[in-house]
């Protein structure tokens, strides 16, 4: 069996985090290096390594991240307006190879991003 990825182990309890919302698709958490007042980062319990390694079968994956993602914006209660993002492969500086969705709020963002 594959080895688990750090996200996987959050999930799993074996790494302590600030989880702040779970269901049987995702689970999210506080990052360890905030960017922004609230910066929580949804994960799928799959572990789809980046964006490009997604299947047309995971799309129900990828909708409950966004669904997760808009619960969790309102569980914090960003009515202003939130950001999303996920980086994708090294260019985008992905560093976790377990997909998952930045979630900013809690403070007015630039266009374009860094
Ligand atoms: P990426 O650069 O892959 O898009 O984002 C990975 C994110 O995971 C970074 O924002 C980083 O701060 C966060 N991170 C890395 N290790 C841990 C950890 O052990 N716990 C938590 N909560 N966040 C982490």
């Amino acid at each position: 069996m594959a080895e688990k990825t750090l996200f996987q182990r959050i999930a799993d309890r074996e790494i302590p985090a600030q989880i702040v919302y779970e269901d049987d698709w995702c689970v999210a958490f506080r990052d360890i290096s905030p960017q922004a007042p609230t910066h929580v980062l949804v994960v799928p319990r799959k572990p789809v390594p980046t964006l490009d390694d997604l299947e047309d079968a995971d799309a129900e994956v990828m909708g409950r991240v966004l669904l997760a993602a808009r619960n969790v914006a309102r569980q914090e209660g960003l009515s202003g307006g939130w950001r999303a993002v996920i980086n994708c492969g090294p260019d985008a500086q992905q560093t976790v190879f377990h997909v998952h969705l930045h979630l900013l709020g809690g403070r007015r963002f630039t266009w374009p991003p860094g």
